[in-house]
This record gives structure tokens, sequence and C-alpha cells, in this order.
């Protein structure tokens, strides 16, 4: 008996068959793939869960300056600030979480890839920050990166997760696909509606080209995930209340992967177009390679 698939249509069917969930059919998968025990499996993604909260208290907490000291402190502020906010105190949290974990990254700090560092604020942000209001265990959240690891699977085998490859939409869009379908499993949706969440997700960011200013993972990839995290509550909340995607998600990747093939090489990665050719962008890289321009 395999539990492995390679697309949506076939985790769900796989699934069914087994009444089981999109996280129980991650870790089947990755049993049989590894060889290792469910203990050290689950194991291993409890230590993630670890890190990804730590990375969420650190940059709430303390001012994270970014390497080059351009970003930083604005999961602080908009903690603060959260509740006043307009998107409401619980939304204003979850976005602040995805700004920490990216600013702690940006400062050299420890996270999880969540698929990639550069997008590893929306999982963690989405899954814990939602979970704490939910009252979700750990056991439930560790189960949520397992559905959350399906996704990501699918979307790294079909399309892409990677932005010189595929664009922005491929890292973050793969991101708040991941953290939608996982927050939805976790509201007791079925595979089938995690993954309307997944597919609504990547839809909302189709397009999104990689531009980094300076080619470093800081601007505008940290408010990429601010935006990233609320896009995958509204998602996950749009499938819930039971809107649909007229294009499925097996669709949608494809889709996503054929958009990035056809983006520019300029837009992936190489910091050669989008905001890091704007005047501001080429100063600041110009600032980095000479310091003693900084007068
Ligand atoms: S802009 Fe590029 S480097 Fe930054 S998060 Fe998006 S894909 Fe990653």
């Amino acid at each position: 008996m395999t539990y492995q698939f390679s697309t949506g249509e076939e985790l769900i069917l796989l699934c069914a068959e087994h009444n089981i969930t999109m996280a129980e059919a991650m870790i089947r998968a990755e049993m049989q793939s590894s060889e290792l025990s469910r203990e050290d499996i689950v194991d291993e993604m409890r230590k993630n869960l670890y890190v990804m909260r730590e990375s969420i208290d650190e940059g709430i907490t303390s001012r994270q300056l970014t390497m080059t000291g351009q970003l930083g402190g604005d999961a602080e502020l908009l903690t603060r600030y959260a509740p006043k906010a307009i998107m409401g105190e619980h939304m204003a949290q979850v976005v602040a979480a995805a700004l920490a974990v990216t600013e702690v990254n940006a400062s050299m700090g420890k996270i999880v890839a969540a698929p990639t560092a550069g997008a590893s604020g929306i999982l963690p942000a989405v899954l814990i920050v939602c979970g704490d209001k939910k009252g979700f265990t750990d056991k439930q959240l560790i189960d949520g990166l397992f559905a959350a690891g399906a996704v990501g699977m699918i979307i790294a085998s079909r399309a892409s997760i990677s932005g010189a490859e595929g664009g922005c939409q491929a890292e973050t869009g793969t991101a708040a696909a991941m953290a939608a379908a996982a927050l939805a499993e976790l509201c007791g949706a079925s595979p089938k509606i995690a993954l309307t969440a997944a597919a609504i997700a990547l839809k909302n960011i189709m397009g999104l080209v990689c531009d980094p200013v300076a080619g470093l993972v800081e601007c505008p990839c940290i408010k990429r995930n601010a935006i990233g995290a609320a896009n995958a509550v509204l998602s996950c909340d749009m499938a819930l209340a039971g809107i649909t995607s007229l294009i499925p998600f097996d669709e949608v990747v494809l889709a996503m992967r054929s958009v990035g093939r056809l983006m520019h090489p300029d837009l992936r990665e190489t910091a050669k177009a989008g905001l890091a050719a704007t005047p501001t962008a080429l100063n600041i890289a110009k600032t980095l390679q000479n310091p003693s321009l900084d007068a």
C-alpha cells in the first residue's frame, strides 16, 4: 500500500480511501519514503513548531534590525498598534507575527524555512496566532504543519517554491497556500475544502515578481510575508464559508508554474527590475557595496 501523492486530487482520494486527514496522509507518506518511525517524524516537526514560536516571540518582543540596518522593528510597532487596528486586533497580531519571523530571518536569527527562509513568516504566524485564538494544542499545530507540508510538497513537485524559478508567487504564494489549507483542516475542513483555501490563496498572489532590493531578503520580502499571512487567513475563511474556487487547486498550481516560466529573468530574484531597479533601491545597493558613500 502506498501513501505517496503528487497532486491535490491524489491527496483528496488518498484521504477519502483511508478516511484520514491531509496531515495523517503526509505523516504516512513521510514514514514510507524516509523509513523513519512516526515518533521520529513527529518529534522533528515538534522541534520546528518550537523554533517557529520562539522566532515569533523574539521578533515581537525585541526590535529586530535587519543586517543592513535598513529595516526592522515593524513587528513591535504593529503589535503595539493592534488594539486599534482597523483590520481587527486578531488579524493585526497574525500580521505582526509574520513580520516578526521575517525580521528575525533578516537579522540572521533562527527560523524555520516554510517553505523558504524568504517566506518563513506566513505559516507560523497563521497557525500559531490563530491556534492561540482557537485554543489548538501543540499536537493539533504539529498536525497543521504536516497538512501544510502536504500542500507545499505538491506545489514543489508540480511547480516551484523558489523565487529564482517562479517569482515571489512561488515563495510567498506557496507559503500562503500551505497556511490557508492547514488552518482550514485544523478548523475541521475536508481535504477538498482545505485545498480550495490553498487554491484561493495562490490565485490571490498569482504573478507576483521577485524583486528584492539590493538582492537581500528584506524589502519587499518582510512586508510580503505580512500580506501573505493575511491572504492565508482570508482564503481559509472564504473556503470555510463555502466559497469555492472555479479553478481547482491542481490547475492553479500549473497556472502558477506557467506564469513563473513566462516571467522575465530580471523579475526572478536577480534584483534587476521591479522594486530593485527603483532609484532608492539602486542607491541602497550602491551604499551597501561602498559604505564610505553613506555620508
Ligand atoms: S521578493 Fe523574492 S526573495 Fe523576497 S520573499 Fe519574495 S521570492 Fe523571496
